[in-house]
């Protein structure tokens, strides 16, 4: 395999000149508050090496990405039944679109939708109170890190709680049509917290790190999920894991990923490697903007695709 760390060192200082592009976005007050001009990655290997360059010590809100975590953790509780809460078909629609939803029944497209996240949750939620279940999700993120620092900013929870107009009105929506099973209040509590993980890059990078080798973390040897379910998983990521960019994303980098409004992605690299990067400023459909740009160079010259050998 190349050697990684030059590639990211030059992937770096190109983004050094660039720092600042994109919005950051606005919409939860608290993340508004965020410096743009930071850029951070890490690649943690199969083998369990990890490179890092820029910021990749800085904790960021990972927003959207909690919705891969917790995706795994209701497969493990319901198997496949999940599907008949919501869909796994590409939404091509913005993430917190609610038109579909009316015309679908109030089943949403897939699991990385706002719609179909808040449905995940509200599946672990199952027999739990909030309390509990995104203590579960925590648990979970700090095994799969392999990191017991990883916590919840509960001031960026708070934010996207007093201004969360849109999720409310699609649980809402969805409650109307019997596919949101607890109190609105109660979904959504679990929902914001989740998004409000704070991790830096090399936490995430090893938080994925089940998804790139099989379902097994290599470096704790933590069997995660089945080998079926880290490609069904990785699948989903790669057709709905950035929203309406999906098939650019898929054009452009070749792999799975998702994405958060807090400027990060976790990408993987199947038997090669996990990858997160870090920039706040997202581009016009809500990713980061140098982020994608930096995965799309890094593909290229490690030469990481799932789409060739
Ligand atoms: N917490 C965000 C929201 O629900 C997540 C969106 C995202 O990261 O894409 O609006």
């Amino acid at each position: 395999m190349q050697n990684i760390q030059p590639v990211i060192d030059s992937i770096y200082d190109i983004m050094q000149s660039r720092l600042g592009e994109g919005k950051v976005a606005d919409y939860i007050p608290e993340l508004a508050k965020i410096d743009p001009k930071q850029f951070g990655m890490a690649v943690t290997t199969v083998e369990g090496e990890t490179f890092v360059a820029g910021n990749a010590q800085t904790q960021f809100s990972i927003q959207s990405i909690s919705k891969v975590f917790m995706l795994t953790l209701a497969l493990g509780k319901t198997g496949e039944s999940v599907w008949k809460r919501v869909g796994r078909e590409p939404s091509g629609s913005a993430f917190n679109s609610i038109v579909q939803l009316e015309r679908e029944s109030g089943i949403p497209r897939n699991p990385f939708v706002n719609a179909g996240a808040i449905v995940v949750t509200d599946m672990v939620l199952a027999g739990h109170q909030p309390r509990e279940a995104i203590g579960e999700l925590l648990r979970f993120i700090r095994y799969l890190a392999d990191d017991e620092t990883i916590s919840i900013d509960n001031k960026v929870a708070q934010s996207e709680q007093a201004t969360g107009y849109r999720n409310f009105a699609l649980a809402n929506f969805m409650r109307s049509f019997g596919n949101l099973h607890h109190p609105v209040e109660h979904t959504l509590g679990v929902y914001f917290h989740q998004c409000a993980i704070s991790m830096n890059c090399v936490q995430l990078a090893r938080a994925g790190l089940f998804l790139a080798n099989r379902g097994r973390n290599p470096i704790t040897g933590h069997s995660v999920v089945s080998d079926r379910r880290a490609r069904r998983i990785n699948a989903l990521m790669l057709t709905c894991g950035h929203y309406d960019g999906s098939g650019d994303f898929a054009y452009h980098v070749g792999l799975p990923g998702k994405s958060g409004v807090g400027g990060g992605i976790l990408v993987v690299a199947p038997g090669k490697a996990s990858v997160a990067v870090w920039s706040p400023g997202l581009n016009e459909v809500g990713n980061s903007a140098l982020g994608s740009e930096a995965l799309e160079m890094l593909a290229n010259e490690m030469g990481w695709s799932v789409f060739g050998a």
